[in-house]
């Protein structure tokens, strides 16, 4: 806390961790010598940059940029990059740290990172989205490399940023390094199935979960927050798998529609037309649209997807799930539950699946990008959603393996946190004192 004053979220994903490993220190002493936990929360590297850009009007602006290079000691740095204007230091601190983690799990070497601006892409022009990013790329290029760091998307990165930040990638360094990015094009070295990889897994792990507790998304009602790239692929495969999905939001507020979300309005709006989600019930007077996203969890459902940002679960919205009969909680945003929230699913016995486990389906496809790029091929969609699945099945046997080894049976929290830790530790503690 002394070294890391103000960094709230930073300290939060730090103590979800560290208050699972005490099973750990107790069987295992040795994982408490050779300055683990001093190391493993001391990023490698911290970029801050300026990344200064030319708006429509001529007007100069200023954003800050960051790369946290936080640990590779399993392989490469491995994250997104979030454009939103509440990135800062902790912010990209917490997600690179809950990366290391969820790398690991995915079974794949990759190390961790994560990075961003506090750039707001919304209500700016192509133009303006391209400058900026041909900005930012300029200055982290150096830092960056297939075999280095492969930065991938996040809030406010899909793939029309993903596009002009390879181009000017390619353009400083002078060489076609596809495996440089991952969520690329497909046109250009991207990977089919890796749009979808972080919703469809999200829905893959918690079915798992569900399966193993004898209930399936089959016929449940679920309740999905955000609209953006993780949360639109989750209630695609929810509604695959035979579920009914009632409501879904953005920044501004949500909707809930009675006869179930119509997925390609909401595709349409907010991949094409990139508008607010308030829109959807034009199309669908049926549907109501409410101006406080937070009250998203006041809709009854077996079923809740968080899928838009951190602690976007508090306790008061935990309890009103838990009164209203929630089955489930899976995570496929970053953090989106505080810790009392967690404790709250947990005491009233809700299956709960934490996010470093349960959305790492998107850097899990990322990695299967990468090793497309390095062979110089691709692999259909099926191949790839088949490898997804099996990926996502071995990190949901993974974590329930270590609960119980570990004395606290079923707990994802602490089964996925110890599973991740010991994978990262054993590899420091064999590279020496780096
Ligand atoms: P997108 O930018 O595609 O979508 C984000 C969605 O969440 C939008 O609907 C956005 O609404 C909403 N949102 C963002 N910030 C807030 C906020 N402060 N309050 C309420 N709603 C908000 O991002 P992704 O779908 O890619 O990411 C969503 C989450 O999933 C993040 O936590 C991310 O870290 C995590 N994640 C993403 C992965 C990926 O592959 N993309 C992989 C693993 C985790 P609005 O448009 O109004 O801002």
């Amino acid at each position: 806390q002394e070294r890391n004053p103000f960094e709230v979220e930073f300290l939060q994903a730090v103590k979800e961790i560290f208050d699972s490993l005490l099973p750990v220190f107790i069987k295992n002493p040795q994982y408490m010598e050779n300055g683990i936990l001093e190391r493993i929360v001391e990023p490698e590297r911290l970029l801050i940059f300026r990344v200064p850009w030319v708006d429509d009007t001529g007007k100069v602006r200023v954003n800050r940029g960051f790369r946290v290079q936080f640990n590779s000691s399993i392989g490469p740095y491995k994250g997104g990059l979030r454009f939103h204007p509440t990135v800062n230091a902790s912010i990209i601190k917490f997600l690179g740290f809950e990366q290391i983690f969820k790398n690991a799990l995915t079974g794949l070497p990759i190390g961790g990172g994560k990075g961003g601006a506090d750039f707001d892409p919304k209500g700016k022009s192509d133009q303006e989205i391209m400058r900026f990013c041909q900005s930012f790329m300029t200055e982290l290029y150096k830092y960056i490399g297939p075999d280095k760091d492969v930065p991938a998307g996040d809030i406010g990165v899909g793939a029309r940023e993903i596009g002009y930040l390879f181009g000017q990638y390619k353009r400083l360094e002078g060489d076609f390094h596809a495996g440089v990015l991952t969520g690329k094009g497909l046109g250009y070295g991207g990977s089919l199935a890796r749009k979808e990889a972080t919703g469809y897994g999200t829905v893959y792990f918690v079915e798992e979960m569900l399966k193993a507790n004898g209930m399936s998304f089959s016929g449940s009602t679920v309740v999905v927050s955000g609209s953006g790239n993780v949360s639109i692929y989750a209630m695609e495969k929810a509604t695959q798998l035979g579920a009914k999905v009632v409501a879904c939001s953005d920044s501004d507020g949500y909707i809930y529609d009675p006869f179930g979300i119509n997925l390609s309005t909401v595709k349409r709006l907010k991949e094409v037309e990139r508008k607010r989600i308030e829109e959807y019930v034009n199309e669908h007077p049926h549907a109501q649209y409410s101006p406080d996203c937070s009250s998203i969890w006041s809709i009854p459902c077996d079923i809740a997807l968080p899928c838009a940002t951190q602690n976007e679960i508090n306790a008061d919205s935990a309890l009103l799930l838990i009164e209203n009969g929630v089955k489930a909680v899976g995570e496929g945003a970053n953090m989106p539950s505080t810790l009392d929230a967690i404790e709250l699913f947990h005491k009233h016995h809700v299956l709960f699946g934490p996010g470093k486990a349960v959305n790492a389906g998107g850097v899990a496809v990322s990695a299967l990008e990468m090793a497309q790029n390095s062979m110089r091929l691709s692999w259909s969609f099926e191949e790839v959603d088949v490898k997804l699945q099996e990926i996502m099945k071995n990190i949901y046997q993974k974590s329930m393996e270590c609960a119980e080894e570990y004395g606290q049976p079923n707990n994802l929290v602490v089964g996925a946190n110890i599973a991740g830790f010991l994978t990262v530790a054993d590899a420091m503690i064999a590279q020496g004192v780096i």
